[in-house]
């Protein structure tokens, strides 16, 4: 028999993952703020809790996807004065997998709230998209004990290809922060790059001919670079989880004392486009920065 999982959070990452889990077998119960976006997976045989801890109250284990600290604080711990926070509601012996993005410390504190009840906790942030998503290709960045890795790991191989356990919890965040400062760093000093090109008089087109033969080549830049040159930016990973994790990254080199005079270049940079842009663009229209 397959443990029973519990989904909070159908956004673009956790909608595709929660497909993939129906894919593979798992009984499956969602929730999401958003009532609408369960539907394809209501379809796909999932059950739909009336909230956080109506999924909970079902599960063996319980997977996150919300998009920041706040967002995980409020599903998880409950609103002040409502009843209605996961944590409380899981049962002794399962296990709660976090795989939003928050910060290190977050994951800490809600480790240590399960460790009260009993409960196992692996900080499990993801890299691979949505596209990745989709494919059931993510990478699973671990933070947590081997053992609770190795119980859950048929959760993880529904969904993901890799799932390397980085070290305790709170690891498993600090090195996604890390990964997507370097993310958030190439996509804006490839805009640089671009407006510095352009406004020379030489077309975008051809710093890419170079570029996409050269050392400066990229994973990131492969995907992202023809949407800046184009200008559209459909959001895949939207510029405002960007923001929110390039934030998160200085907030953990300020604990660290570590400074990060790039990241923080980027992160005034990434604030400017956020504050003007009236959609919800991909990380990419960074670029939007030099076409005010
Ligand atoms: P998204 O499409 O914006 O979805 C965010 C989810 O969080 C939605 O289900 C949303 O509910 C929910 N949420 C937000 N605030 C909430 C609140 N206060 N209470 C309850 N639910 C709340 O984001 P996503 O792209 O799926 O990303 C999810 C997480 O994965 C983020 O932490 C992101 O940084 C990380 N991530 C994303 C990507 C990517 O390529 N997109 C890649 C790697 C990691 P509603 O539907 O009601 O808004």
């Amino acid at each position: 028999m397959k443990p029973t999982v519990g989904l909070i959070g159908l956004g673009l990452m956790g909608g595709p993952m929660g497909l993939n889990l129906r894919m593979s077998g798992f009984p499956l119960v969602v929730w999401n703020r958003t009532k609408s976006k369960a539907e394809e997976l209501l379809a796909a045989g999932a059950k739909l809790a009336p909230d956080p801890r109506g999924v909970a109250e079902q599960v063996d284990v319980l997977i996150t996807m919300v998009s920041d600290p706040a967002a995980l604080e409020e599903v998880l711990f409950g609103q002040k004065g409502a009843n209605s926070g996961a944590l409380a509601a899981l049962r002794r012996g399962t296990t709660l997998i976090d795989s939003s993005t928050v910060s290190p410390d977050l994951a800490r504190r809600v480790a240590a709230a399960c460790a009260e009840r009993g409960v196992d906790f692996l900080d499990a942030p993801v890299t691979g998209g949505t596209w990745g998503a989709k494919k059931g290709e993510l990478v699973f960045m671990v933070g947590g004990e081997a053992e609770v890795l190795e119980r859950v790991k048929p959760v993880f191989e529904a969904m993901g290809k890799k799932f390397p356990l980085l070290g305790p919890n709170g690891a498993g965040q600090t090195v996604k922060l890390g990964m997507n400062l370097l993310l958030a760093l190439q996509v804006d000093a490839f805009a640089e790059s671009l407006a510095l090109v352009t406004s020379a008089g030489v077309p975008a087109e051809k710093l890419m001919e170079v570029f996409q033969s050269s050392m400066a080549r990229s994973g990131v830049l492969d995907v992202k670079a023809p949407m800046m040159v184009k200008g559209e930016f459909p959001a895949s990973f939207p510029l405002r989880l960007m923001h929110k994790d390039v934030r998160l990254a200085l907030e953990l080199a300020r604990e660290r004392g570590v400074e990060l005079p790039c990241g923080a270049a980027a992160y005034e940079t990434y604030s400017a486009v956020l504050g003007s842009s009236k959609d919800d663009p991909d990380f990419s229209a960074v670029i939007r920065y030099w076409k005010h």
